[in-house]
């Protein structure tokens, strides 16, 4: 009798547990994101869950992409990207931010950032290396941590006057000899954090000190309110040769479906990035890619009219969720705000995991909890367990709409 060898660890097992989705049976749930829109789509709620715009982006991009496709470009595009983008993605961030980037070794054309920040994890890191984020962080951080084998470490943003504040000591604690990369997520998802010169310069000494390269996730770079700055911490001193910076078109154009991002660094990082990201998607998007070279030389004011428009809804949010009785985080960027719901748990809703999935039948508004983007179990996911997070990113009337629901759920619990 042989017996079967035991299967090598299922690694999708390891991405499900990284991220919060073993279900109780050990089964496999999708992610937040996934579980609050079809929940929101069955129950008719407001869906203020997943951030995605319910507006397209500019007419007159998506037009250069419709004809791209009319014209012919529709066979794979240089895995790098075409040249025409990644001029456009240098001299865009030469104009931001004064950064010069050589097109042909200083940039790379993705599958969103999220494949870049995932090609960037795989390349840098494995088995025995940590790999560390802010907390709370985005879900694909952690699967791409999870991905490579790597051991996921935690640098908690807390509560500070009014807002979150990168928790500095936690940051020297955490980052030591086995670090290899630090991902900075600014501004911040879910807290709407930007983060300032000091908490940026304190993450670069960290990376100095370690020797560890910092893969930049700056997918809300342009999306900044009440006079915030984002400040690429590539530009720090001696940062950029050891920074992968990453950003993408979804957010700043509207256009999430279209899987448009980019990566920029040193030639030898870029060269690390790209002999992973050939293999996980080649290259895709070819007529899209035109246009967004297009979008980013000339759509500044199409940009700066989402701002502002974003920025009037941040106020409808904050003064609707206000109105029904919660605390709330103003965020310096992205599109979600942070709310504080302790005044809504009950014994049978005592968390806002609970909350989240019971709200779009109790008052027809879907949301997110916070602790989705924490650690299982870790003081982060302890402290910010009443906490869920609501996107602005939808029209007025929706927001309105979801605003009166909620003030009436809050009044109706008398
Ligand atoms: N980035 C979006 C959010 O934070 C979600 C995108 C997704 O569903 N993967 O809401």
């Amino acid at each position: 009798m042989t017996s079967r060898p035991p299967l090598p660890a299922p690694r999708w097992r390891e991405v499900a547990r990284a991220t919060g989705l073993i279900a109780p049976d050990g089964s496999t749930r999708p992610t937040i994101f996934t579980e609050m829109s079809a929940l929101a789509r069955r129950t008719g709620a407001a869906n203020l869950g997943q951030g995605f715009p319910d507006a397209d982006g500019p007419e007159w991009v998506r037009e250069v992409a419709a004809q791209a496709i009319r014209d012919g470009i529709n066979q794979y595009p240089p895995g790098q990207g075409i040249p025409a983008l990644r001029r456009a993605i240098a001299a865009h961030r030469q104009r931001h931010y004064g950064i010069v980037l050589d097109p042909e070794t200083e940039v790379v054309v993705t599958a969103g950032a999220t494949e870049a920040i995932t090609a960037a994890v795989l390349a840098l890191a494995g088995p025995g290396d940590e790999v560390a984020t802010i907390e709370p962080f985005y879900d694909s951080h952690a699967a791409a941590i999870a991905l490579a084998g790597a051991t996921h470490t935690t640098v908690p943003l807390v509560p500070d006057d009014g807002g979150f504040a990168l928790d500095l000591a936690a940051l020297d604690a955490v980052v030591g000899e086995r670090t290899r990369v630090i991902i900075v997520n600014t501004p911040h998802n879910p807290t709407g954090a930007v983060l300032g010169r000091r908490e940026l310069e304190a993450i670069a000494d960290a990376a100095r000190r370690v020797d560890a390269i910092v893969v930049t996730d700056e997918v809300y770079e342009h999306l900044l309110y009440g006079g915030e700055r984002h400040t690429p911490i590539s530009t720090l001193p001696g940062m950029a040769e050891r920074t992968i910076s990453i950003s993408s078109a979804g957010k700043t154009f509207s256009l999430t479906g279209w899987k448009i991002g980019w990566a920029t660094g040193p030639a030898a990082l870029m060269e690390a990035l790209l002999a992973v990201k050939q293999f996980l998607t080649f290259s895709g998007g070819a007529p899209f890619q035109p246009a967004i070279a297009r979008a980013l030389a000339e759509g500044d004011a199409d940009v700066e009219a989402l701002r502002r428009s974003l920025e009037h809804r941040r106020g409808l949010l904050l003064d609707g969720l206000r109105a029904a009785g919660l605390t709330v985080v103003e965020p310096g960027g992205t599109y979600f705000v942070c709310a504080d719901a302790s005044p809504w748990l009950t014994a049978e809703m005592p968390d806002g995991a609970a909350l989240a999935r019971a709200l779009p039948e109790l008052a027809g508004v879907a949301c997110v909890p916070v602790s989705a983007f924490c650690l299982q179990g870790s003081p982060t996911a302890t402290a910010l367990a009443p906490w869920v997070r609501f996107t602005f990113v939808k029209d007025e009337e929706t927001i309105r709409t979801a605003m009166a629901r909620l003030r009436e759920f809050a009044a109706g619990r008398g």
